[in-house]
């Protein structure tokens, strides 16, 4: 293929990923999205292979293995997995941007290729690339294990930990100027080894430091790493498409992170810093019961339902557990067509990924126009006569309010106790993602219905 065909293929490429974010910014447009990226994606493929001149025997076995993992994995998943693997493919790109670098350091004809501010401007490419992708990489690991239950939830909080940050990141700079002085000497070997593991050290302190409730941060920030990780690969690899994809997820990932924090009410920059959620059994934050409860049966949901007018839904992880969605729909449409007007309110963080609960009430076929994030219906409770949360604890726990001591505290929440009566279904009395107890189960206008979401569900639809 010609150089100038591939260039053409890497603009078409960079047009279909634009478009693919545009697109995946509304759940209208979301699947059009999808499909933007995916010809992007296998335009970009083509054109990269196509303009490779070496051994196109390596890059066949690499793409078959490395296509087959990925095919494998992806069947195998569960929906509810899906942030474990986001995370784990997060520290894949990381391992490939170092892995990249050291060969791109090791190449005999570097020195060849670059003299002068040149190679100083290759050398800090390649040092940026490793030390992005060496944190990336580890942090992700380490974000998987929390996902995953692997690693305890709890924020590792070391003494001085910011003085050790700041003192990791002085060494860093402190080893870029060694490593770039050494180079062009045909050295610099030593230095850049110790960044590596300086920075794989780095990654996971940051977020070993990281609380559990403050996780979704920690997951969008890592997919902004990778992205930037892949743009400096881009640098080091003068590939144009690799620099402007990078820059794309990277400042999508960023502005994710954003996002999330300010739904979480956090500091971007106090939670890189890690250490919310340490006061975790302080204060009403402990997981001891406050109370006794007030279990319902199934039939008698059914008929609260029935002698409604405003329903609000409100579902949480225990719904993607239970795959309940399609039942939610089922029971929405009841309620419907017995003119009960019925909504669904959604927290920003919500399940394990930004956008779990849309993802699943949209493969549902809910329709988009009673879905409202939380902020455009918080204020709507004191109007609501039944809310169902389903499988959702931290994000309807009051104690975000009323607790400073709470790890959750400041966390704007959904708040069903607003309104008349509030059904809350869950197995047990299990605490949520954040490990807290929620004083919500314990309050009058609360009743619980116990078991597995979509198993009771199936039983309230049966007695609709
Ligand atoms: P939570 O994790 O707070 O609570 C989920 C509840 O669902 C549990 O209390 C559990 O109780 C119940 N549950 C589990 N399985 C079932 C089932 N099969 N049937 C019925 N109930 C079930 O979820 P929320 O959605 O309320 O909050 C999300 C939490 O996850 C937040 O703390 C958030 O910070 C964190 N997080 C979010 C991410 C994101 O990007 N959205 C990423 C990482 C973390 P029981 O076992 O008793 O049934």
């Amino acid at each position: 293929m010609s150089e100038g065909i591939v260039t053409a293929s890497y603009v078409g490429a960079t047009i279909l990923f634009i478009l693919a974010l545009g697109g995946l910014s509304n759940q209208e447009t979301a699947r059009r999205g999808n499909l933007y990226g995916i010809v992007g994606m296998t335009i970009a493929l083509i054109a990269t292979i196509a303009g490779v001149t070496g051994n196109m025997g390596i890059l066949v076995v690499g793409l078959l293995l490395g296509g087959t993992i990925g095919l494998v994995l992806a069947k195998r998943v569960q929906m509810t997995e899906m942030p474990e693997l986001v995370a784990m493919l997060h520290s894949l790109v990381g391992l490939a941007a170092v892995l990249v670098g050291f060969a791109n350091f090791m190449d005999p004809e570097r020195l060849s290729h670059y003299s002068g501010i040149e190679l100083t401007i290759h050398d800090v490419e390649t040092y940026l690339g490793i030390l992005i992708g060496a944190v990336t990489f580890s942090g992700s690991i380490i974000a998987f294990g929390k996902l995953s239950g692997k690693i305890g939830g709890n924020p590792m909080i070391l003494p001085a930990r910011h003085w050790l940050n700041l003192g990791l990141l002085i060494i860093s700079i402190w080893l870029c100027g060694m490593f770039v002085d050494q180079s062009a000497a045909g050295g610099g070997t030593m230095p850049l080894l110790i960044m590596t593991a300086v920075a794989l050290l780095f990654g996971i302190h940051m977020v070993m430091a990281i609380g559990g409730a403050d996780m979704p941060v920690v997951v969008s920030m890592l997919n902004s790493y990778s992205g930037w990780a892949a743009s400096a690969t881009g640098f080091m690899l003068s590939n144009d498409l690799l620099i402007v994809t990078g820059a794309l997820v990277g400042s999508s990932g960023a502005i994710l992170s954003y996002i999330m924090c300010r739904a979480m009410n956090r500091k971007f920059l106090a939670v890189i810093a890690g250490g919310f959620g340490t006061t975790t059994g302080g204060g009403g934050a402990s997981v001891e019961e406050q109370g006794e409860v007030i279990a319902l049966q199934a039939n008698e949901v059914a008929a609260l339902l029935t002698e409604s007018k405003e329903v609000m839904i409100i579902p949480g992880y225990g719904m993607a557990v239970a795959q309940a969605q399609h039942i939610v729909n089922e029971i929405t449409k009841a309620l419907r067509a017995k003119k009960i007007n019925v909504r669904f309110g959604i927290h920003p963080v919500a399940g394990r990924m930004p956008g779990h609960m849309n993802v699943l009430l949209a493969e549902a076929k809910v329709p988009y126009d009673i879905v409202f994030e939380m902020d455009e219906i918080n204020d709507d409770f004191p109007d609501i006569d039944v809310s169902i949360v389903i499988g959702a604890n931290d994000i309807v726990n009051p104690s975000a309010q009323t607790d400073p001591d709470s790890p959750i505290a400041g966390m704007p929440v959904m708040e069903p106790w607003k309104g008349g009566t509030t059904i809350v279904l869950k197995r047990g009395m299990a605490t949520g993602y954040a490990g807290v107890q929620n004083p919500l189960f314990f309050k009058e206008n609360t009743r619980m219905l116990f078991g597995d979401a979509k198993s009771s569900l199936d039983e309230v639809f049966k007695n609709l």
